[in-house]
């Protein structure tokens, strides 16, 4: 089974991911880890990425789109990929769609986790206590919802009309999300 998990930064996608995971010994398929192993690793495509990831801008399509390739044909993780924070643009949706065709695979399952701007504020503001994120201070989360505004959100037009289209009140309780979650997903 693969599912998208969709929403603003801070929607709570990462704590759900985890989660599914571990219930369906899945694959977190998280854009955000994978550039940040790239910066840790100071390669040359972390060279490129680090001042755009540190702005809350977003790194470009072609750079995400081809360290996503990799995770969508390796045969380990094939129908098991849950995607955390890809796509973010309707090319990244394209691009997606056109990975899971030529591998044989499809989308079982997209949960839009709908949360508000001054939600997601507070939420963010104690993970940079917690996580130390250095993209998690207020101007730049500010910079990652105008971000989602502008090019992520219409992403949400591609899907909703995809029968598979779930969308969750992002601002209950974490369990409370994840029942909902696996409602769906009869588990
Ligand atoms: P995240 O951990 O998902 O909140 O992502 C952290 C940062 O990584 C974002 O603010 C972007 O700069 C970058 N990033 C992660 N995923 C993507 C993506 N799919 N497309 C472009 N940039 C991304």
């Amino acid at each position: 089974m693969n599912i998208i998990l969709f929403g603003p930064p801070g929607a709570g996608k990462g704590t759900q991911a985890k989660y599914l995971v571990k219930k369906l010994n899945g694959y977190q398929i998280s854009t955000g880890d994978i550039l940040r192993n790239e910066i840790e690793k100071d390669t040359d495509i972390g060279k490129k990425i680090i001042n755009n990831m540190n702005d809350g801008k977003f790194v470009s399509d072609e750079i995400v789109n081809n360290l996503l390739k990799n995770h969508v044909f390796d045969s380990n993780k094939k129908e098991k990929l849950i995607f955390d924070g890809y796509p973010r643009s309707l090319n990244q949706a394209k691009n997606l769609d056109l990975l899971l065709n030529a591998s044989n695979q499809k989308i079982d399952h997209i949960f839009f986790l709908d949360v508000n701007k001054e939600t997601i504020v507070e939420r963010i503001k104690k993970r940079k206590i917690l996580e130390k994120r250095s993209d998690d201070d207020l101007d730049t989360i500010l910079k990652r919802y105008d971000t989602y505004i502008e090019t992520t959100r219409p992403v949400l037009d591609y899907y909703s009309k995809n029968p598979n289209f779930h969308a969750i009140d992002g601002t209950m309780e974490i369990d409370e999300i994840t029942s909902k979650i696996e409602a769906f997903l009869n588990v």
